[in-house]
């Protein structure tokens, strides 16, 4: 597919750019001046747009409104040392949309139309790549059933739109999170692995019923009988027991974290033994008695680590102890700050810059 050429381009006539408070971005606040939209219909790919941001029209009927034929991604470009900028492992991202449209039985967004397009829209939007230290450009690209027409049936019209927003790294304190076993957010042969809409409306009620109890977060275990470790919360689940990093296996009831993948490759770099293999809420009990576990915390793109303070587990509240700066979840996110931002040597080819 040859689209170099054919991206459609309409700029905004006015950057919002005056309204944004840099110094306090908060997650979601800000949204960048464009937006891409492309849409599908007839059995292909119409031509991308970069147009101002704004609202869409759709109608009542749309089918991804009742179905939800729906997925995401969530991704972030960074400022780098010398002014450049870096979208953060647009690739791989590309390749969990795939399969996440897949899953759904949605049509495929070709690979130029999400990595061009990305880097037009991101040229156009430069000024809102934030520099300061912990900050970026949040990406969101998805797409959804776009055909009006009710009935229950796989579209036959689609919908991918990205646009952006400058966002801050929070200070994190520790989190609460309590062990679920009642219910699952993923199930064997389920979503889990695919970015749907859908695993996220279905996590909510649960993770409701853990705030009221006074938790953060949910740690889901295997929906099959509650026993292994799956993810926390909207972040995969990693720990450090007795100096190993140790994190569950992909299945089709995790998703295929990004920063997951990049914390077990840095910790490699860094000779911290990894393993990656399932972690039973019996072994993580046993571990706290033995006093071997020393850390637990969620990686996802938008906190990068999120120190876990506490783990409830059938009726009993863990505690985590203290974390300092040396804590290899701080170790191991300091390193991947320094590759996005061109401190360190990318050898692993994860920036793509311009
Ligand atoms: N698990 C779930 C359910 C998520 O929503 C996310 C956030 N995308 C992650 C894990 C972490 O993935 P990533 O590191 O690619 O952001």
């Amino acid at each position: 597919m040859e689209l170099t050429q054919a991206f459609s381009i309409r700029p905004a006539k006015q950057s919002r750019i005056r309204e944004v408070d840099f110094d306090h971005l908060e997650f979601g606040k800000y949204v960048a001046d464009h937006m891409l939209v492309c849409d599908y219909g007839k059995g292909k790919w119409n031509t991308p747009e970069i147009i101002p941001f704004g609202d869409l029209t759709v109608s009542p009927t749309t089918l991804a409104l009742h179905y939800g034929q729906t997925v995401f991604e969530g991704m972030k470009a960074f400022r780098m040392e010398d002014g450049r900028i870096n979208i953060f492992r647009i690739h791989k991202h590309y390749e969990r949309l795939t399969r996440s449209l897949d899953r759904m039985c949605m049509a495929i967004v070709p690979e130029e139309v999400f990595i061009e397009g990305l880097r037009q829209l991101i040229e156009l939007d430069k000024a809102w790549v934030p520099a300061a230290p912990g900050t970026a450009l949040y990406i969101r690209p998805f797409a959804f059933a776009s055909e009006a027409k009710f009935g229950v049936k796989v579209s036959d019209e689609y919908k991918f739109i990205i646009f952006s927003g400058p966002v801050a790294g929070a200070f994190q304190k520790p989190l609460r999170v309590k062990v679920e076993t009642g219910y699952a957010r993923a199930a064997r042969g389920g979503t889990g692995a695919a970015k749907c809409g859908g695993n996220y409306g279905g996590a909510y009620y649960p993770t409701q019923k853990a705030k009221e109890a006074g938790y953060d977060q949910v740690l889901w275990t295997d929906s099959h009988d509650h026993q292994y470790i799956e993810e926390s919360g909207m972040m995969n689940a990693l720990f450090v027991i007795d100096g190993k990093l140790v994190t569950p296996p992909l299945s089709d009831s995790i998703l295929d974290g990004i920063t997951r993948d990049s914390l077990l490759t840095l910790a490699g770099d860094l000779g911290i033994p990894v393993e990656t293999r399932p972690v039973s809420l019996d072994e993580l009990e046993k571990a706290f008695r033995q006093r071997l576990i020393t850390e637990a915390f969620g990686a996802g793109t938008a906190a990068i680590v999120a120190p876990i303070g506490v783990i409830h587990s059938r009726g009993i509240d863990y505690q985590l102890p203290e974390y300092t700066p040396g804590a290899v979840m701080f170790r191991l996110k300091d390193k991947l700050e320094a590759i996005r931002t061109g401190k360190e040597q990318d050898k692993h080819n994860w920036n793509y810059v311009f």
